[in-house]
């Protein structure tokens, strides 16, 4: 085959440009990214080995790092899964990752996050660029007797071409170091002191070989199998970069150390900010299983619930056969010892850091919150530690509140934790009507604002345990702040007024007749002058129906505030019949929409309405 020329995908191409002109501080990290790839390679290989033996050659596997001076390359071997043509083309000719796109975007948009935003992208084997001119790969795919050459510079294209033939599987990539004048630190590569520098500090965990001047450098020491007081800071920083490839700093670690009738160990983290394909992808796992310190899989979905999926890291069992597939794990049972033994660890520190670390936990919270109260509603076993372990904002303060603070804010004779869901955005759900009478009375109200509340809400009666306080959705029509002798007094006035509001509540019932079941006076609002209550929030009927689930119809009340001049003016409009009211009944309505945090149905016809109200105002 003679050489073939081939564009890098646009995405692929700007993330290049980024590296070339470098800016990531850090660049001795290329050097750890590509003994990551290697180290990743051979552990593919192994596997495919024991699948089929067939394919076993009899050498023995590591990775070779080699500097030439005199041509000035920086060389990195392995004898791992190698790569096809295709999957040359495929894998470093594109960028698979989901979340490019927006990642380019957001750099696009922010010049001085770049570094930041890098660091969280992670660009991997593109790396390279900012310390190379030019990059050579060569390599012979497992099982196959082609190798190829793919050679590029890095400005948007890159050529493949036949190579001579690999003794072995493999891959090598040869970088030629930056030689221009204005960087004058990129030769600093070509040093021995810098590499094994390098080695020692990113890399001396990877459990192959690193062979460097004829010597093996690194100790291949499963930091998980190490004392705990041994390993530094720094150490766990590197590991959880190399298993991850996230560029940041975790923001904690766990150590899991269990021994008994299971034995197995490991090493779990918690990454500083969301992955960008946690959101994108709610399957994504990051738990990768080792036996007696082989690797076996990673991305092991078995050992960690759904809502833990923002976790990473390695579990390392001595009981499990070394042959096992994923098909046959789900039905293990040591996995199952070990997913439920390895939650009450998290849980278990979660805890402690909520007591000991606010800040952290908070950080925590605020990035994967949303995710891990997911589990209050998939895993009722575990559903009351991580009520315990929520973190929740209320009308009191700009604080986090756990509920068991809440409690001992409580009100004396308060019959439960009263709360509040819907609306993402918080400032709008603290301006609700709802919370109007409970603030007069000094009661403290829970917001909240992520999707899963209100299934949370609807489901806390039976999830939580009989002896915990209630929480009572002050959305609901039987909920209020009201004492019961100051109900009835309210029932008296609303019975005198019946008479009166009769054609109104008639006049509403008759429009709204899919909408609403009931049509109510109250005392209870003070500034508004109408609220909608009752069924799941309108922001969650949305978004189920655009997820296109069918459920029942929810029909609400609509509250009139009785005091509120707009409602007594309407009362006596209704009563004298007048083709106004339906306009305003229509009003009001949709204002209610609106202080529920979503848009009318129609907010053409609002606006049209308020318009020819406006003008109806004396003037020119
Ligand atoms: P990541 O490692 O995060 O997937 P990279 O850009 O570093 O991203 O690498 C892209 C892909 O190229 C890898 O996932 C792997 O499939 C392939 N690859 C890179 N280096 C090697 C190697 N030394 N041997 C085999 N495959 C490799």
């Amino acid at each position: 085959m003679s050489e073939e020329k081939f564009y890098f995908q646009t995405e692929a191409a700007e993330l290049l440009k980024m590296m070339i002109s470098s800016v990531y501080s850090n660049r001795d990290i290329f050097l750890r990214e590509l003994i990551s790839n290697a180290s990743d390679a051979l552990d593919k290989r192994r596997i495919e080995t024991l699948k089929n033996s067939e394919l076993a050659e009899n050498t023995n596997p590591e990775i070779k790092i080699e500097i030439n001076s005199d041509k000035k390359t920086l060389s990195v071997s392995d004898n791992g899964i190698g790569m096809t043509k295709d999957e040359l083309i495929k894998y470093l000719g594109t960028i698979a990752k989901s979340g490019t796109k927006e990642f380019l975007q957001a750099v696009k948009n922010d010049a001085n996050s770049q570094q930041e935003l890098i660091g969280q992208f992670g660009v991997g084997f593109y790396s390279v660029f900012m310390v190379a001119e030019k990059v050579e790969v060569i390599t012979r795919k497992l099982g196959t007797n082609e190798t190829f050459k793919f050679t590029s510079d890095g400005t948007g294209s890159y050529t493949i071409e036949d190579a001579e033939q690999r003794n072995e599987c493999g891959t090598t990539v040869t970088l030629y170091i930056k030689e221009n004048k204005e960087d004058t630190e990129a030769k600093n590569y070509l040093e021995e002191w810098t590499i094994r520098d390098i080695i020692t500090k990113y890399s001396d965990f990877i459990s192959w070989p690193i062979i460097f001047k004829d010597k093996t450098v690194n100790s291949q020491k499963a930091i998980w199998q190490r004392p705990e007081k041994e390993i530094t800071e720094e150490e766990y920083k590197e590991f959880y970069k190399h298993l991850t490839h996230d560029w940041r700093d975790p923001l904690t670690h766990i150590k899991i150390n269990a021994e008994g009738s299971t034995n197995f160990k490991g090493l779990i983290f918690i990454p500083s900010e969301a992955p960008l394909e946690l959101f994108m992808d709610p399957d994504a796992g990051g738990i990768s299983l080792y036996i007696n310190r082989v690797f076996i899989m990673n991305d092991c979905k078995v050992l960690m619930p759904q809502y833990l999926r923002f976790i990473r890291g390695v579990i390392d069992s001595e009981d499990l056969p070394l042959n096992i597939s994923r098909e046959i794990l789900q039905e293990e049972p040591i996995i199952k010892v070990i997913r439920k033994s390895t939650q009450r660890k998290i849980f278990n520190e979660f805890k402690k850091l909520l007591e000991k670390d606010r800040e952290k936990y908070i950080k925590l919270w605020t990035t994967f919150g949303k995710i891990l109260k997911e589990g209050i509603v998939q895993d009722y076993e575990h559903a009351k530690n991580i009520f315990d372990i929520s973190l929740f904002r209320t009308t009191n303060s700009d604080e986090w509140t756990t509920l068991s603070e809440y409690e001992t804010r409580m009100k004396p004779g308060q019959e439960g934790i009263y709360c509040l869901a819907g609306r993402d955005n918080i400032e709008a759900l603290k301006a609700s009507p709802k919370l109007e009478p409970f603030i007069n009375k000094g009661y403290e109200v829970l917001l909240m604002t992520d999707p899963v509340d209100d299934v949370i809400l609807s489901q806390a009666g039976f999830i939580l345990p009989a002896e915990a306080k209630k929480l009572l959705n002050i959305s609901d029509d039987n909920v209020s702040a009201e004492t019961e002798d100051e109900k009835k007094e309210i029932e008296k006035k609303i019975k005198a007024l019946n008479e009166d509001f009769e054609p109104l509540k008639k006049k509403a019932l008759e429009i709204f007749s899919e909408k609403l079941s009931d049509v109510k006076l109250s005392f209870s609002l003070t500034n508004s002058p109408a609220c909608l209550r009752g069924g799941m929030s309108l922001q969650m009927e949305k978004m189920m129906q655009a997820m296109g689930q069918t459920m029942p119809a929810q029909k609400r009340i609509l509250e009139f505030n009785a005091e509120h001049p707009v409602i007594k003016k309407l009362i006596s409009l209704a009563k004298n019949n007048d083709e106004k009211v339906t306009d305003m009944l229509k009003i009001l309505y949709d204002q209610s929409m609106i202080l529920e945090g979503t848009i009318p149905d129609n907010p053409s016809e609002f606006v049209k309405r308020i318009d020819d109200l406006m003008s109806l105002i004396p003037g020119e």
